[in-house]
């Protein structure tokens, strides 16, 4: 299988060599020449396959360079019970990411169950195993240097650590995090693991980044990559648990199922996509945005209209806080026919701060050919739902799955499974759980007291030069 880029203009190249890099040499995001087709044989197998079985099949239409039985024992040592045993007590940690039946036709599946608690570490745990296996392999060693406002920082570390060939270094707001975000993060003790906290905002954390990773020759020198939204290891990572989903919720492959996706920078509901185009039955995508609706906007309208950083609301539930989302450029790239040539005109716009409208092209019209539908939520929706299902249900949710749950009671139709897709548990966002129920959300007993353990962390001033004294020194 060989990548080409949206906007045309890279050498193809293959799995591995994807994997460790973050844009395309032209700018444009990473995608397999034509997606890999799931038959109904193959489909019918893998229904009586365990979660990592499961993971290897598909994967190894993706990762056609890693040799198979590399690949199994790499997906064998991922998706294991151990690790993902985090859920609720009466959860079936045997499943990886199991179906609960809210009502009739209407499921969540549990995807934050991991080390984190949040379905960032479906796709960051294999990646973590990823990266040590194709840099043993090639003897080379990297930086991972990253900014979080919260889950992808954890998942990230939690997926690192004590990985050989890998140092993570990883920014985050000394003051915008939860408590429990931060002693997740900070009270990680292993020899790998860096902790930047900066006395400013995530979108200086942010600019810091981007400052280090403009700079060609630091960036060569010392070996810095990335784990971020855009990552195709992490995209990839992502289909299998849409496949998951699908099987638990039907018993044959002629039903169908919809999908309701909480979502932020697109990652996420882009696998249902690619999921869909490999020929998973889905029936509706159901994209779900709070008050920063940049998304629900374009599948509305048809306009995309990123928004200044200076525009973005900070929300209840603040993983999905955006001002523009990564991942999109591939999806708009299938949209108008795989065209890099259009692509890259759209983003030429997009990239000098304007925006593009669709609602006028031919495009517009096989949007229906794609079954996206959307819908946003606001403080008070959330609250309000994460009440509704606790009553009806007797479930505590968090505020991102209240998005998705909300959205997808607007847009399912009655006789369709639909299955929301669980992004955090309720215990990352404490307070917003107090705020509507009155009381503490569940929290795993490994983590009841980590707020009171010892935190190893660096606090610094928005300085770039900083940040790289601080990589030069922990490198060499
Ligand atoms: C990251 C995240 C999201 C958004 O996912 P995308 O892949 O960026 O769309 C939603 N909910 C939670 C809890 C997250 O951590």
């Amino acid at each position: 299988m060989q990548y080409i880029s949206t906007r045309g203009q890279s050498p193809q190249l293959g799995f591995s060599d994807i994997l460790l890099g973050g844009l395309m040499q032209d700018g444009g995001l990473s995608l397999p020449a034509e997606y890999p087709q799931v038959t109904d044989a193959e489909l019918t197998a893998m229904r009586s396959m365990s979660y990592a079985e499961l993971a290897f099949t598909i994967l190894s239409k993706f990762a056609t360079d890693i040799p198979a039985d590399d690949l199994r024992a790499l997906t064998a040592r991922t998706y294991t019970e151990q690790v993902y045993c985090n859920g609720r007590p009466d959860s079936d940690a045997k499943q990886i990411t199991p179906l609960r039946r809210l009502e009739n036709n209407l499921y969540l599946q549990e995807l934050s169950n991991g080390p984190t608690l949040a379905f960032k570490d479906m796709a960051m745990q294999l990646l973590g195993n990823l990266f040590e296996y194709v840099l043993t392999k090639r003897g080379e060693e990297i930086n991972i240097l990253g900014a979080t406002s919260g889950d992808t920082g954890s998942a990230a570390e939690y997926a690192m650590r004590g990985k050989r060939g890998v140092r993570v270094f990883m920014l985050s707001p000394r003051e915008n995090m939860s408590a429990f975000q931060r002693a997740q993060m900070y009270s990680l003790q292993d020899a790998n693991i860096f902790n930047i906290a900066v006395r400013g905002m995530f979108d200086d954390a942010q600019d810091i980044v981007k400052a280090v990773s403009n700079d060609l020759d630091f960036k060569a020198q010392h070996k810095i990559g990335a784990v971020n939204s855009i990552n195709w290891g992490r995209v990839a990572a992502q289909v299998i648990y849409y496949f998951k989903g699908y099987l638990s919720a039907t018993t044959s492959n002629d039903q169908e199922v919809s999908f309701a996706v909480p979502s932020g920078n697109f990652g996420n509901i882009c696998a249902g996509h690619i999921a869909r185009m490999m020929g998973l039955p889905i029936r509706k995508l159901i994209l779900a945005t709070n008050e920063n609706n940049v998304l629900d906007e374009f599948f509305r309208t048809g306009a995309y209209k990123p928004r200044k950083t200076a525009d973005v609301k900070v929300t209840s539930s603040p993983s999905m806080d955006i001002s523009k989302a990564s991942n999109f450029e591939r999806f708009i790239f299938d949209l108008v026919g795989r065209d890099p040539k259009v692509v890259a005109d759209l983003w030429k716009a997009v990239d000098s701060g304007g925006y593009f409208d669709l609602a006028a092209t031919p495009y517009w019209a096989r949007m229906e050919e794609f079954g996206f539908v959307s819908g946003s939520s606001s403080h008070a929706d959330r609250l309000a739902t994460i009440r509704r299902v606790y009553k009806d249900y007797g479930l505590m949710i968090d505020t991102h799955t209240a998005d998705g749950i909300k959205v997808a009671l607007e847009h399912r139709d009655a006789d369709t499974p639909t299955i929301v897709l669980e992004t955090a548990l309720p215990a990352k966002f404490e307070e917003t759980i107090i705020e509507a129920l009155g009381e503490k959300p569940w929290r795993p007993e490994s983590m009841r007291n980590i707020e009171a353990l010892p935190q190893r962390v660096e606090v610094m001033e928005v300085d770039v030069q900083a940040v790289k004294d601080f990589v030069k020194q922990h490198t060499a």
